[in-house]
């Protein structure tokens, strides 16, 4: 038999928010799903941002397997252009050729044709709504501008200067239908879920299939917010403490909506009548960190709020599984989704370890704000490694070699002396994993 699959990707969503995990935030449909499935407690992301951790979760390697991520100096933007060997082991290919009808719907402009995450799929939806997006497309300065954190009368301003005054016409009647647009959405309340949920109402789902959807609802922009990205570190310790608080209100309101969108998702699954035979999967590429560390949004470090994720899988004909010791590393998902569709059990997805990896600022930072923030910029440009196994966590920062993070269930003991014979094995671990890799580790 030929199970069918839904994975849906709520993108940003952090694990300890949600009640299932003991946080605020009651996700009432995902509860649902979890008593039809198994709630997993130690999903680990291979990368605390977008595109590297999707092409981990698509592929079944990690970071430094499938060579795609981001710093300041190295743009590796597109996916199969970069390592042609990834197209053959994505797992929307690997169902397309066994004949499942492959869909793809995607909210974030970083998962569609132009990274080219969409390979494989029969078909794929790019919705996102994200402000200026149609214009991104056209226009290189565009992009970098857009992406550094620059205003929209910023723009406007350095394109009268280069005299670009096409684009700029092109860029204002963009902003002008994009604001329309977003009235129309309810955006950035709505950051395309509703819209999904009218594809997949009225699709046709012809079996077996595969349908992959990536949800944005809880990643920035936010209402009554200016935040920015990774920018906001930039701010000053009580400008960001403001917008922060402002933040975390409409993050928390953002997941209880997606729940909502969920919800609708998993009661067309029922309606069709295909619940039952599908292995549905709900999890998230990274969190969102809120200055718990003296660092906001994601991608650079690899703190439990950005790397530790929620995972509910349910399996078709809603078996369950015992809950086995260890770490349910993202790359795994490739090896027991084929399992699942199979009628197989989740012996693949726990493991004895788990890794997750960065390499840098994956967002171009402007000339302005590198002059008044270097020494930040040069803190974030570094490579990070983190292991996980038997309840502790290491982290190592590969420039200089210094251990960032030492913790016993979820607590520091880099002092703690009887601890150093498992330190020293987990560095061993973290340079077996780092193979040929230039990465310095602590003496
Ligand atoms: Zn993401």
């Amino acid at each position: 038999m030929d199970y069918n699959v839904l994975f849906v990707l709520c993108d940003t969503l952090r694990r300890d928010i949600i009640n299932l995990y003991g946080g605020p935030v009651r996700m009432q449909n995902l509860s649902n799903l979890a008593r039809d499935g198994v709630v997993y407690n130690d999903a680990i992301s291979p990368s605390p941002w977008t595109i590297p951790a999707h092409v981990s979760f698509f592929s079944g390697m990690y970071l430094n397997e499938h060579g795609i991520h981001e710093t300041q100096k190295l743009r590796t933007w597109h996916v199969t252009n970069n390592n042609k060997s990834i197209k053959d082991r994505l797992i929307s290919g690997i169902l397309s050729r066994r004949g499942y009808n492959t869909l793809g719907i995607s909210t974030n402009l970083l998962v569609s044709t132009i990274t080219g995450l969409d390979a494989g799929f029969n078909t794929f939806f790019n919705l996102d709504t994200v402000p200026t997006r149609y214009q991104l497309r056209q226009d290189k300065d565009l992009i970098k501008m857009v992406r550094s954190g620059y205003s929209n009368s910023e723009i406007a301003v350095s394109l009268l200067k280069k005299m670009k005054i096409n684009t700029l016409f092109k860029y204002g009647l963009a902003y002008l239908k994009t604001r329309s647009t977003e009235k129309a959405l309810n955006f950035p309340f709505d950051k395309g879920a509703s819209a999904v949920n009218m594809i997949l109402s009225s699709s046709n789902w012809n079996e077996p299939f595969f349908r992959f959807i990536n949800l944005m609802e809880v990643h920035e922009p936010y209402r009554h917010s200016s935040y920015r990205g990774p920018q906001e570190n930039f701010k000053s310790e009580r400008n960001k403490r403001r917008e922060m608080s402002r933040v975390k209100t409409e993050y928390m309101k953002e997941a209880e909506y997606l729940d909502l969108m969920l919800g609708k998702i998993l009661l067309t699954l029922k309606k069709q009548g295909v619940y039952d035979d599908t292995m549905v999967i709900v999890t998230s590429d990274h969190g969102q960190a809120f200055n718990e560390h003296g660092y906001i949004d994601h991608g650079v470090y690899l703190y439990d709020e950005l790397v530790r994720v929620p995972m509910v899988i349910k399996y078709p004909k809603n078996r369950k599984f015992e809950r086995k010791k260890g770490y349910q590393s993202l790359v795994n998902l490739p090896k027991v989704i084929v399992s699942a569709t199979e009628g197989g059990d989740d012996s693949d997805l726990t493991t004895e370890s788990a890794f997750s990896e960065s390499y840098g600022l994956n967002v171009p930072i402007s000339g302005r704000d590198l002059k008044n923030n270097r020494p930040l910029v040069n803190l974030y440009e570094r490579p990070r490694k983190a292991v996980f196994e038997g309840g502790f966590k290491l982290t190592i920062e590969g420039k200089t070699g210094r251990i960032e993070e030492f913790m016993k269930d979820g607590k520091d003991v880099s002092n703690d002396i009887k601890y150093s014979k498992v330190r020293k094995e987990l560095i061993d671990k973290i340079d077996i994993f780092k193979g040929q890799e230039k990465f310095l580790l602590p003496e």
